[in-house]
């Protein structure tokens, strides 16, 4: 029998990018021994490679934003199915979020007169990211590290030991949560990448910051550790996933060279400027705006252009509609023929502002062009088409705690679902991280408390040496099946069928694949040593997307309409009906997932009363409406 290092901590954070570290920080300045857990290098997680900025109505750069108008624009965005109770937390909170980074060190761009600089992003009423350049989460990533070193300096200099009360504990991949027979949580179980140790950690809280699910599909801008980890461990643990058909599919991914297809090209390229055309030469963008969005947006090139220089006296460009229209009508143009030689659309900024200021606006996308693709952004259009970027869809949680209904888990970022809806505004999950990673850090600290005596026994030691023989297993089973070969086949089944746009037979044809690829994944082999064999690392990964990408397919399939990030052909528009229904997954005795229906809160009236009638009527249904609306409609 292997070896197995044991630990034992009061809360373990799984994940470590904005929210893992932001729940590590708030569990910490609750005096409780944290631990946090990162599959990548300490310091490379998705959020270190957002690049537009973090929304937050600050009011710097337009003094009419405020959280109400936030409110409005994610609700909106999510086409009102949001956990309003969310959405308002996020709104109210990120403000003060933004401002303690800057306290602890974040040097953001500035206005002239020295406050935190806003950018324009699309679906946001007013300029309201905060932003560095077009490295924005490099500098929340350092910002929020630099405060975990100066919180282990503080305990080194009391107890002489600087992970005394959090540690880090980088490249190390977690495969298991242990729940006790009352179905807590009572630790989780891993491995080091570097040398296959197993390591087991007693904990009473886990907080689950693992971010998305984005490489079960063959095009998109995630890397490889977004292998829908948190997501598969809390179906596992018997916590409910919602809006799972929910996924986020960037409009403006690189599609050319093959090598880099699907890394993004951030929204701020349209918020500075930049404009959409096809091989015709046409803005294409002005044929695609929906009647929902129809009076917030110009309806011609002169009053788009406008509106960068005078926003209150035009109405916003159609290509900073929410990235579901963009997506959508990008794909249309391909389709119909007027697409870029590599299968995309031009994106151009090179026409649209001087070289000089491209270079100092968007120096990665100027770097990224030149050294991926040959091409310089200051002298001709990039080509660009839709990539997976963002799952909605993850655990369900208590909006103020970010408690899971499993005792002891809790969940933030992108791993946890709710806050977005059917469709994330760009700039909201960087604040969504935030607001939510802190309130999970003290949810767990809270339920920790709350505690009368901790008893992990002997579950931990069973789970442990069952999970140590079947991942033993992977490396033995010779003659098993590849798990590159079916990681592709999911990758396409996945794109190919539960992709941007979907249809029932599509959908039903994937689910028959994935029946199949799990059976095929019992007997996955990735012969070697333990020591450094990424084979192994895929093979104990794949389950966790199989599970996911079923979750996703059932979602979908049930969802007869289309609303956000889930485009049914056969089912055009939305409905009523649906506007009220979240659906949830779990995973069943037997061990498949089973779909239940949950009803989405109210919006409080309050908050309502800043939507137009007509919006209102367009997307309430009869009963959600107010009363006098109700009587015209
Ligand atoms: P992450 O930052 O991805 O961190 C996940 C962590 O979990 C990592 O440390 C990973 O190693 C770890 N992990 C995963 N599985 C395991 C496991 N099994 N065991 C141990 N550790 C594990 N959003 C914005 O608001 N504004 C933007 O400008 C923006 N730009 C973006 C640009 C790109 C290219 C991408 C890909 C995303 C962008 N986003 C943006 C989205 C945003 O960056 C992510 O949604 C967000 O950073 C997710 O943060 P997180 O803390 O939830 O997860």
């Amino acid at each position: 029998e292997p070896d197995i290092t044991r630990y034992s901590y009061d809360v373990v954070v799984i994940g470590a990018g904005g929210a893992g570290l932001r729940a590590a920080i708030a569990a910490r300045e609750q005096g409780k021994r944290t631990a946090v857990i990162s599959k990548s290098l300490f310091g490379k997680a998705h959020t270190v490679m957002a690049e537009g900025g973090a929304a937050a109505a600050l009011g710097n750069a337009n003094a009419d934003d405020t959280w109400t108008v936030h409110f409005r624009d994610t609700i909106r965005g999510g086409k009102f199915l949001n956990d309003p109770r969310m959405a308002e937390l996020h709104a109210r909170e990120a403000p003060e979020r933004i401002l303690e980074l800057e306290y602890w060190g974040a040097l953001f761009d500035r206005t002239p007169d020295g406050r935190i600089s806003q950018r324009n992003f699309g679906g946001h009423e007013y300029p309201r990211l905060a932003h560095v350049g077009d490295r924005t989460g490099l500098e929340m990533i350092r910002t929020l590290q630099q405060r975990i070193v100066a919180l282990q300096q503080a305990d080194a200099a009391e107890t002489g030991d600087p992970d005394a009360m959090l540690r880090v504990f980088a490249e190390t991949a977690v495969t298991e949560l242990v729940t006790d027979a009352s179905g807590a949580v009572a630790g989780a179980f891993g491995y080091r990448r570097a040398d296959g140790g197993f390591v087991l950690f007693e904990a009473p809280a886990v907080v689950l910051a693992t971010g998305g699910i984005g490489k079960a599909f063959r095009t998109t801008s995630n890397s490889w550790e977004y292998t829908g980890d948190g997501h598969a461990l809390a179906l596992r643990a018997g916590a409910g996933l919602i809006n799972m058909e929910f996924v986020q599919f960037h409009p403006t991914g690189m599609v050319w060279p093959p090598s880099v297809k699907g890394i993004l090209v951030t929204e701020s390229v349209r918020g500075d400027g930049g404009v959409l055309r096809n091989s015709e030469g046409r803005r294409f963008m002005f044929d695609y705006v929906p009647d929902v969005f129809r009076a917030q947006y110009a309806e011609s090139e002169e009053e788009a252009d406008g509106w960068y220089t005078d926003p209150s006296g035009h109405r916003r460009p159609p290509e900073l509609l929410p990235r579901d229209e963009v997506a959508r009508a990008i794909n249309s143009e391909v389709k119909a023929g007027r697409g870029s030689p590599h299968g995309g659309v031009f994106l151009d900024v090179s026409t649209r502002m001087p070289a000089e200021e491209i270079r100092r606006r968007l120096p990665s996308m100027h770097h990224q062009f030149k050294e991926l693709a040959d091409v310089d952004i200051t002298a001709e259009p990039m080509e660009v088409g839709p990539t997976c970027h963002y799952v909605m869809g993850g655990v369900r949680v208590d909006a103020d705690t970010a408690a899971s209904d499993v005792p002891g888990l809790f969940a933030a970022g992108e791993v946890a679902g709710g806050m977005h809806g059917s469709n994330r505004l760009g700039g909201n999950s960087l604040s969504d991280l935030l607001v939510f990673g802190r309130r999970a850090g003290l949810g767990a600290a809270a339920y920790v408390d709350g505690l009368d005596a901790r008893a992990p026994g002997e579950v931990l030691d069973e789970a442990a040496s069952r999970a140590v023989s079947a991942a033993l297993a992977l490396l033995k089973q010779g003659d098993g099946e590849n798990p590159y070969t079916l990681h592709g086949e999911l990758q396409d089944t996945m794109n190919d069928l539960v992709g941007i746009i979907r249809r029932e037979g599509e959908m039903e044809r994937a689910l028959s694949r994935l029946d199949e690829m799990v059976q095929r994944a019992r007997l996955l082999s990735a012969p070697g040593e333990r020591v450094y064999n990424p084979g192994w690392h895929l093979a104990l990964a794949l389950p966790n997307m199989l599970l996911v990408s079923r979750a996703i397919t059932r979602a979908a399939l049930e969802r007869t309409e289309s609303r956000g990030g889930h485009t049914r052909d056969d089912h055009p528009d939305m409905s009523p009906e649906w506007r009220r229904v979240n659906l949830e997954v779990r995973v069943g005795r037997d061990g498949d997932v089973e779909l239940s229906r949950r009803p989405v809160a109210d919006i409080p009236a309050g908050l309502l009363s800043g939507f137009g009638n007509d919006e209102l009527a367009k997307y309430l249904t009869k009963e959600e409406l107010p009363q006098e609306v109700a009587a015209e409609a």
